[in-house]
């Protein structure tokens, strides 16, 4: 299959960055939201936030940028959105309700041959594959924030999926720049998050049970592995409000001890001083020039 015309749905942070990816890289790209305020203010954030970074990050000229945004057009009417659509990429609101009563009204204007792709983060394409009337047709394809520098793209399918719109999709991704990362079964959180978020939790559990601070958790995470950055600098990245609104849930409805103490302490040492990471400029560590990256923080 061939995919030419690209629709999405939901044009905020990973939406807006989806749509403006895709007609980055020459399709054409229609999106769509619940009313035209909100278009609105996506089609500036283009010409603006998104415009610059493409031509910090990227290089990308002036002229490619001006095609890039002549190639993007938006509607608050959803039938118009899909009426040519090959493929559309769901990224609205991570609820589950919201997101079923999409499909059904998507599945009932959307033209029979459309593929559907959901960007969710946490829920399962299963969830929703009965909710799309093409179960055969529906796959996710999940990207990261800051799409055009962090450029995974991981695709699973859920039981039902064809095994032709699966590799549609992997062509897709290349075709918009990213790395497809094939996901062979249905997985909570994907590959990266699975891997991720319990490697997170390690690092707050250290903290949080005062076995060690922050920089030397970091540290040693740093100077042993090689790596980057450790836990509390990605911690910094995702932002202290993610993982404080994650845990606040978690604590209300588990009650469990550990949890109710980090929500505390993020409160207490983050979400009251306003130190959400990189956000903010401070969080862990100080944006820009985090302690982390400085040559004397791994002696
Ligand atoms: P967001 O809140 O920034 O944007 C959601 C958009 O959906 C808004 O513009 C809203 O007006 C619109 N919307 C609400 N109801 C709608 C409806 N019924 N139909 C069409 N549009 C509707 O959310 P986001 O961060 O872009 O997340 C969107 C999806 O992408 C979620 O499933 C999330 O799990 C996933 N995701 C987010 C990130 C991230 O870092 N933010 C990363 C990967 C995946």
């Amino acid at each position: 299959m061939n995919i030419k015309n690209v629709a999405v749905a939901g044009s905020g942070v990973l939406g807006g960055q989806i749509a403006f990816q895709t007609a980055f890289h020459g399709f054409t790209v229609k999106l769509y939201d619940i009313n035209d305020e909100v278009l609105a203010k996506a089609k500036k954030r283009f010409e603006t936030e998104l415009s610059e970074n493409y031509k910090t990050d990227l290089k990308a000229s002036e002229e490619e940028i001006k095609s890039t945004l002549e190639r993007i057009s938006y509607t608050a009417n959803l039938a118009e959105a899909v009426a040519e659509a090959d493929l559309i990429i769901e990224a609205i609101p991570e609820n589950v309700e919201i997101k079923k009563d999409f499909y059904h009204k998507l599945a009932a204007v959307a033209p029979e041959e459309t593929i559907f792709a959901t960007n969710s983060s946490t829920l399962l394409p299963s969830q929703f594959a009965e909710d799309t009337g093409r179960p055969e047709k529906f796959c996710a394809l999940h990207f990261a924030n800051e799409i055009w520098i962090y450029n995974t793209a991981e695709i699973m399918g859920h039981p039902g999926t064809d095994k032709v719109v699966f590799d549609t999709l992997v062509e897709f991704a290349k075709q918009i720049g990213m790395v497809p990362l094939e996901v062979h079964k249905e997985q909570p959180g994907y590959i990266l998050n699975s891997l991720l978020v319990p490697f997170l939790s390690a690092g707050w559990n250290l903290l949080v049970n005062e076995v060690a601070d922050a920089k030397t958790i970091d540290k040693t995470w740093m100077i042993a592995t090689g790596a980057p950055k450790g836990p509390f600098g990605f911690v910094d990245m995702v932002g202290l409000n993610t993982v404080y609104n994650i845990d606040k849930n978690k604590a209300e409805k588990t009650q469990d001890p550990f949890t109710i103490k980090k929500v505390q302490y993020i409160k207490e040492h983050f979400i009251d001083k306003n130190k959400l990471g990189m956000s903010t400029g401070e969080g862990f560590y100080t944006y820009p020039n985090p302690e982390y990256k400085q040559e004397d923080f791994l002696k």
